[in-house]
Parts: C-alpha cells; structure tokens; sequence
C-alpha cells in the first residue's frame, strides 16, 4: 500500500498476559513478522511483562510500547510509573490518555498533556488517545468533543515534538464492542483531527503526524481502514492478544 506516512501498528495488551503468556506471543510475533518493513510494529504488554518482552524481541523489528507512564520522574506517587523505569526496557512507545483510563481513572486532556510533555522529555514517543462515545456522537458533538481532546492533550507541544507525536482515534462506541468505524467513519475523523493540528501547528506538522485507528480492528477490516488516505496505522486491543491476528492485520495492511 502507498502512503503518505509509513504506517504504525500496535498492539495494546491491556490488563491481559502473564510473563509467560507475554513471552509466547512476543516470540510468535517475532517470528511471524521477522520479514515486514513497511509498518512500525509496537507491542504494549502489561508493566510486569516488559522486562521478559524485551528481552524476547531484542534484535528484531518489534518496539515495545508501555500502556501509561507518570508525569514526574520520581518520588512518592503509588502505583505510578516514570519514564526512567520504562527506559531501563527498552520502550520507545507510551500510550497514554487511553478511553478506559479517561473512564475509570478520570484521566483529563491537561493531565495527558502533562505526561505527554515528560513522554517527549525523555526522548519517548507518546500515542495520544482521543474518542467520542456513541452519545456524543449520535448528539452531533464528535468534533466539538475531538477538538477540544485534541487542542487539551497536546496542548503546549512544540512543533518538532508534536510532528514525533502519534495520536489514535478510538471511537470509544467501537472498543471491544465489535463495532467498527466504517472506512467513511474513519476517515472523516482522522481527517477533521489533521485539520485541527493544522490550525493548532501548521500544515506541515499536521501532515507529518501519524493518525491510528483504534476499535474492534481485526484482519478482516484492516487493509480497507488502512487505505484511507488519513488513516496511518491501528491501536489494536482484542485482536492483538493472538499472535495469529495481530500478525494478519499487519500482513493485510501492507
Ligand atoms: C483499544 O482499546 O485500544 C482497542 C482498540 O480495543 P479493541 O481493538 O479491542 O476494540
């Protein structure tokens, strides 16, 4: 597939996967994979994975991803995570602002432009998260909603950082439900998300940002999505869980 920007595909794990059960789809995919150029591959495994998933993918062309990381670099925070343990792995990846994050942990667009800002200091690369759930879309409010995420949790960057920046568009309605954006869906999306980051950088930047799409991604739905000139990749959750599919939706984007 020709595209503007080279496609990035991760796999978010989420709260699944013992050491052991990381260690087997880390070694499968580097298997099944060991011959793709075209799209940045990243696996998110769980915190307590990412020592032996490191390991297991060193020497291949599989970037490790983590799930979250704090804004401070250390100090009394319990249960928080500093870029500077993420980096003794490996990881080049954070996904922050993920939907269920901003649900269950009341994450905000200024507290995920925060830790987008220590992502970036630490010579990390962010993936942002933004997503409208189905009442605000099906109440006309999707780009009110988007653009308002957008122009919080980025606010502040630079605009040599925000070109290095990853954003996901995750319809929150097509998480995990088997829902999935239509291509049109998508790329209408993806397309209104670039043009705010033409206004809050430049057309250049917004052109160099990379745009997933994130919602009940599988290899069945992969390569349509990804032929949308907008739509540079996929934040997989379900299907990444299976080396088998999460190998086939990047095989099928190419
Ligand atoms: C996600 O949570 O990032 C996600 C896209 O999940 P799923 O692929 O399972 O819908």
């Amino acid at each position: 597939m020709n595209k503007e920007r080279k496609l990035i595909i991760a796999g978010n794990w989420k709260m699944n996967k013992t050491v052991a059960e990381s260690l087997d789809l880390a070694r499968s995919l580097k298997i099944d994979l060991a011959s793709v150029k075209e799209v940045d591959i990243v696996v998110c495994p769980p915190f307590t994975s990412l020592s032996e998933v490191s390991k297991a993918i060193l020497d291949s062309n599989i970037r490790l991803g983590a799930q979250n990381m704090s804004e401070h670099n250390a100090g009394a925070y319990t249960g928080e995570i500093a870029a500077g343990m993420l980096k003794e792995f490996s990881v080049r990846y954070v996904i922050l602002g993920h939907s269920e994050r901003r649900q269950y942990q009341k994450e905000s667009d200024a507290l995920i432009a925060l830790r987008a800002a220590a992502v970036h200091a630490a010579s990390l690369k962010p993936i942002v998260c933004v997503g409208e759930t189905l009442a605000e879309r099906e109440a006309g409010q999707m780009e009110k909603v988007l653009e308002t995420q957008v122009r919080g949790s980025l606010a502040g960057l630079s605009k040599e950082l925000m070109a290095e920046t990853v954003v996901a568009y995750e319809p929150v309605w097509a998480i995990g439900t088997g829902k999935t954006a239509t291509t049109a869906q998508a790329q209408e999306a993806h397309a209104f998300i670039r043009g705010v980051l033409s206004k809050m950088f430049d057309e250049a930047v917004a052109r160099r940002v990379r745009i997933q799409y994130g919602g009940s991604v599988k290899p069945s739905n992969a390569r349509e999505l990804m032929s949308q000139a907008d739509v540079d990749g996929a934040l997989v959750g379900g299907a990444s869980l299976e080396a088998r599919s999460f190998a086939d939706i990047i095989k099928n984007s190419i």
